[in-house]
């Protein structure tokens, strides 16, 4: 019998899941609502991240309703920030990240809190590792995109020719073709980050070990890549994993996702957003890690300025300094610049009309989910892949593209605003938002595709475990 529906619960024992993220706001979000809905339809879930993030993070209005463990990445006290390099910091991370999974699975067990089956980040192989040495199930979860997965199992497996030339197109099943421009940076330049381009190309190092392989997207969103997928993996979408009030409401007060790297401005946003007439604000926002260069910076404020629309910009406290001077103060008639926001809320606002996103694989969701057309600004890592699939497959968004020295100047910022917000041409992205809204929406609900795989996964899981 269960809780919610999936047969996690057997005489008062519930498959018992230990779900390890990797520790950034972009991986921790979509595995927390993962783990959120896991809880929900009857699981016991512990949720596990970093010693330096549980010490450093504000305290969330909603925390998770699960307890939260942690490993160490080495950086108790300082965190990714205060890694010598990116190299460094996973070395340490999967070395001294096993020895505290391996410590910490020992004392849930001594507690009488035995875990059946750790869920990790596709980051993270040798999470796997652990789980198999402890004898426990495992499930790999991929928060970006199964066309960008795609990519990089292609990579992983020496089958595309690297570098591109610049008007080169490649051809992977199910995706568009795809030029150098549209590829994941680390793909288009691989030596860009050797510190990510391991660990992207490495997700795939043991997969055909893992029971379960789960992706953050849904199946109709990325039918023809799944399709071509299915001949050689097994992996299943599970997404869209945000807050379930913005999705299908199925969980109670799900409004959050309940752990913030930045304390937002939720009250400020919330006042300032309800003086403004519907579809009229333009919501800008980087995430968590994107840095702008000081010109880039310069000319986005410059096409906000020079627009009709009023906008919410998010600047973190970080990237302030490149603000033009008295940026906020000469803009204030319009605009508001704040260090974070509560995204979700903003997004679902009636006022706003477009977002100027990063299109990282978080926001491109939310943004899809809720049903907000986006001019996409991408700036490394997925977020080009993201973008493309925006422009030309969903057409939910349009993408500003860079000039020849790779800043994407106030001019076409403004433009691709203004074909956005227009009320005629941009009717049919606006349209097509909406549609790929109520898709999103339906996937996770009762009996969508999402759902009937999470509800599958629970099942298998319990009945493996003999629960
Ligand atoms: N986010 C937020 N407030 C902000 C900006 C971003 O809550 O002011 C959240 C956003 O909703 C998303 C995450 O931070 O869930 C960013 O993830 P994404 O994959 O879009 O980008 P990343 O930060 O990984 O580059």
């Amino acid at each position: 019998m269960a809780d919610g529906e999936g047969k996690t619960v057997n005489n008062g024992k519930r498959v018992h899941i230990l779900v390890v993220t990797y520790p950034a706001q972009g991986h921790i979000n979509p595995l927390l609502q993962f783990s959120k809905r896991l809880h929900h339809k009857g699981a016991a879930v512990t949720f596990v991240i970093t010693k330096f993030l549980l010490k450093n993070s504000p305290a969330a209005d909603r925390p998770p309703p699960f307890p939260v463990e942690t490993i160490s990445d080495d950086h108790d006290a300082g965190g990714f920030l205060s890694a010598v390099s990116i190299p460094d910091y996973h070395e340490r991370l999967e070395r001294v990240g096993s020895q505290t999974l391996r410590d910490l699975l020992r004392r849930l067990d001594d507690d009488g809190r035995r875990v059946d089956a750790v869920l990790y980040d596709g980051f993270m192989p040798w999470v796997l590792e652990v789980g198999k040495e402890w004898g426990v199930k495992t499930a790999v979860y991929f928060t970006q995109a199964c066309a960008v997965n795609n990519i990089y199992f292609h990579v992983y497996r020496g089958e595309i020719k690297l570098p591109l030339a610049a008007e080169e197109e490649i051809k992977i099943g199910g995706i568009p073709p795809l030029t150098a421009a549209d590829l994941p940076s680390f793909v288009k330049d691989v030596k860009s980050c050797p510190g990510f381009w391991d660990v992207v190309v490495n997700q795939f190092r043991n997969i055909e070990e893992a029971d379960w392989l789960m992706c953050n997207s849904f199946y109709e969103q990325e039918k023809q890549v799944l399709e071509w997928m299915e001949k050689k993996w097994r992996m299943k979408t599970v997404g869209p994993n945000i807050p379930s009030m913005y999705a299908d409401r199925q969980i109670d007060d799900d409004w959050e996702y309940g752990f913030n790297f930045f304390k937002p401005d939720g009250e400020v946003c919330r006042k300032w957003l309800d003086g403004h007439r519907k579809g009229s604000v333009v919501f800008v926002a980087f995430g968590s890690f994107s840095a702008l260069s000081v010109e880039q910076m310069e000319e986005l404020a410059w096409a906000l300025a020079q627009t009709n629309s009023s906008f919410l910009w998010v600047v973190r406290a970080s990237e302030v300094a490149k603000l033009p001077p008295k940026f906020a103060e000469a803009t204030a008639d319009k605009g508001l610049v704040v260090p974070w926001c509560l995204q979700l809320e903003v997004l679902s606002h009636e006022s706003i009309g477009c977002f100027v996103t990063h299109s990282g694989w978080n926001s491109t969701l939310e943004a899809l989910t809720i049903g907000v057309p986006m001019v996409a600004m991408p700036q490394w890592t997925d977020q080009t892949t993201n973008a493309k699939f925006v422009m030309d497959v969903w057409r939910t968004g349009i993408r500003a593209l860079p000039d020849r020295t790779g800043i994407v100047r106030g001019t076409t910022i403004a433009d691709c605003i203004l074909k956005i917000m227009d009320d005629d041409e941009g009717k049919e992205i606006r349209r097509n938002a909406a549609i790929w809204g109520t898709l999103a929406r339906q996937a996770v609900d009762r009996g969508g595709s999402s759902d009937r795989n999470i509800d599958e996964f629970l099942s298998q899981l319990a009945s493996d475990l003999n629960i």
